[in-house]
């Protein structure tokens, strides 16, 4: 969602505000601005709506702009157009205080219905607002800063991450969280504040992940923690491991294109510590076997393609355990009165950790005393520190909005964890077992095999992305698979398109298919190749024009019947979707730079989504 940096030292703070938020573009945002304490302790505010191009535009790079303590933000509107006037930081009607805001303040009406009633004029139509003339309002009363934070915080409610700054305390950036991501960076006579580490790793590595309910106080010597009760606390620093190149685009034209060829060491990374000695084993697993035991039903909840993640692992799990497993978006799950107890297991996945009906799903399970198991990329996030158990996916920052190393590592680490749940439960063919884990450590090579066929995919994509609408059929886990190659398709090249199960065709669908409308006909899952291929000629015989995906071994059974044959590796046939998943990222990826998109920032998209 949108990005938050703040800096407090003794450099031009301006430049250092729109670098950090550059280094957050990912998140998905419409606006920028930046507010910095003047020399003469005067709140300057820059903001505009659009790209952050137009912001520095705005500020001559920073130049324009005297003073080194600031802070900056990046929107993504929620209450609101957006535009300059909605865009933040915010600022009081007496213009002492400023604002920036991640999240929704919910009860945001009827405190701006008491501030006018107290005579305060607002200017915008966000939510945020009230937070900086509340901070007035108050500041009126007691005449401290702090206070004045605590008696706000004590007044919202809803979703924050905050960075305050006020006129008459020129030395300090007071920053909130409560459901929204906010770390605090310590640096040589400099803190910092930001959304996550990559806005602030140039400078520090050294980091504190704030907790909801806490407030810190940021100055030129250090930084102080507070709990809800605004009494001074301690808390344990975070080294961060990786490099800022990491972050970067290391020489491909997009992200995206970047984290697809990342894949086979992401892979690596989230599966060759652990497996050891043919066996799969997570040092980092709390759960004891009596309690794997012991669950009766299994959920799986996500969001977008960590659903389609889900949607996979419905398959295996159920064969591989032999128990029902449902999967639920967390959006719906939360308010479905969901069947959860403490024989329940319900497995989060969430690439950043932070996306908010995901961790709403997960404190309802955990209300109902369901056992959390989370499968999260970002080390130290929300879901993260609110699940029993963490699997980590280790692939490292994740920029472009649509995903595709960390849905790959989520699959893999899924996988893995009913492998691994099936040997203790016994539920497995001993067979089944020893292949799919010597396949699992094959993947990443055989995922570099695959991305190998790039430019024939490319040269696909430039004789048919001029489609409007395309279909994605398939059986199984073709099916499953065929639901993320959909969404990948739509977020970034905004061609409409379906995925389907090919035996419900029939059932409706295929009155659609016409002359020269695009199938996708994904049989790669053995076991019903046949199947697959009985709905493949049936699309044919209305005019289809289909591109195949299948295994190597069916390449030639299968280039019979259709226009065009991508190949993947064979393996074994849970592992199918995440060689399945390759060609269809590079398809969208190809099928999208032809149609000239915004590749890494799809239009309306945010990579975290962090409200409801
Ligand atoms: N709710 C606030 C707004 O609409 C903040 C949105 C955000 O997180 O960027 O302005």
């Amino acid at each position: 969602m949108c990005g938050i940096v703040g800096y407090v030292g003794s450099e031009q703070a301006a430049p250092i505000l729109l670098d950090g938020l550059a280094r957050l573009e990912y998140r998905g945002y419409d606006s920028a601005g930046i507010a910095v304490v003047s020399p003469r302790h005067e709140l300057q505010v820059k903001k505009t709506v659009g790209r952050l191009r137009a912001l520095s535009d705005l500020v001559h790079g920073g130049a324009d702009v005297e003073g080194t303590i600031g802070m900056g933000h990046t929107r993504w509107a929620t209450h609101g157009a957006p535009n300059d006037v909605n865009s933040h930081p915010h600022v009081s009607e007496n213009g002492k205080f400023a604002v920036i805001h991640n999240g929704i303040i919910e009860n945001y009406v009827e405190l701006k219905e008491f501030l006018i009633s107290q005579g305060v004029t607002f200017r915008s139509e966000t939510d945020t607002e009230v937070v900086a003339q509340l901070l007035e309002f108050y500041y009126n009363e007691c005449g401290d800063f702090f206070e004045s934070v605590g008696r706000v915080l004590r007044r919202i409610e809803g979703a924050y991450a905050l960075g305050m700054l006020c006129a008459d305390c020129p030395d300090r950036i007071i920053a909130a969280r409560k459901d929204a991501p906010l770390l605090l960076g310590f640096g040589e006579g400099c803190s910092f504040l930001a959304s996550d580490a990559t806005a602030i790793i140039k400078h520090t590595r050294d980091v504190v992940y704030m907790d909801d309910g806490e407030i810190a106080v940021l100055t030129r010597g250090g930084i102080q923690l507070y709990n809800a009760m605004q009494q001074p606390i301690e808390k344990e620093h975070h080294h961060i491991e990786w490099e800022v190149s990491a972050a970067e685009k290391g020489g491909y034209p997009h992200f995206m294109l970047k984290e697809i060829m990342e894949q086979p060491d992401a892979l690596r990374h989230a599966i060759a510590p652990r497996l050891r000695g043919g066996e799969i084993v997570f040092d980092d697993l709390k759960l004891t076997p009596e309690k794997i035991r012991g669950f009766d039903r299994i959920f799986i909840v996500a969001c977008g393609s960590s659903y389609h993640v889900g949607m996979v692992g419905k398959y295996n799990l159920e064969h591989l355990l032999r128990r029902s497993v449902e999967v639920a978006l967390a959006s719906e799950f939360r308010y479905s009165d969901p069947i959860v107890d403490d024989k329940t297991l319900v497995i989060i996945i969430s690439q950043s950790g932070e996306t908010l009906d995901t961790m709403a799903a997960l404190r309802e399970a955990k209300k109902r005393g369901a056992y959390i198991l989370s499968i999260v990329n970002v080390v130290g996030s929300s879901i993260a520190r609110e699940s029993d158990d963490v699997l980590y996916t280790w692939a490292g920052p994740e920029i472009a909005v649509a995903t595709t190393k960390a849905y790959s590592t989520q699959l893999a680490v899924l996988d893995m964890v009913g492998l691994c749940f099936a040997k203790l439960l016994g539920t497995v063919k001993e067979e089944e077992y020893a292949d799919a884990v010597r396949e699992l450590a094959l993947l990443p090579d055989k995922v570099k095999e695959t991305l190998g066929h790039c430019e024939d995919i490319q040269k696909y994509a430039a004789q048919h992305f001029h489609h409007e609408s395309v279909f994605f059929i398939g059986r199984n886990l073709d099916y499953a698979l065929g639901l993320e190659g959909s969404l990948k398709l739509k977020e970034i090249s905004y061609i409409h398109s379906e995925a389907y199960a090919s035996g419900e065709l029939k059932h409706g669908t295929i009155s659609l298919i016409e002359d020269g409308t695009l199938v996708i006909a994904l049989g790669t899952y053995g076991p019903l190749f046949d199947k697959a291929m009985s709905n493949v000629i049936e699309v044919k015989a209305r005019g289809a024009d289909v591109l195949a995906l299948t295994t190597e071994s069916h390449r030639n059974e299968m280039a019979k019947t259709v226009d065009h044959v991508l190949t993947i590796p064979d393996t074994a046939a849970m592992l199918l979707p995440s060689l399945g998943v390759v060609p269809l990222q590079l398809f969208s990826y190809y099928i999208a730079l032809q149609r000239g998109c915004d590749i890494d920032k799809p239009r309306n998209l945010a990579k975290s989504v962090t409200v409801e």
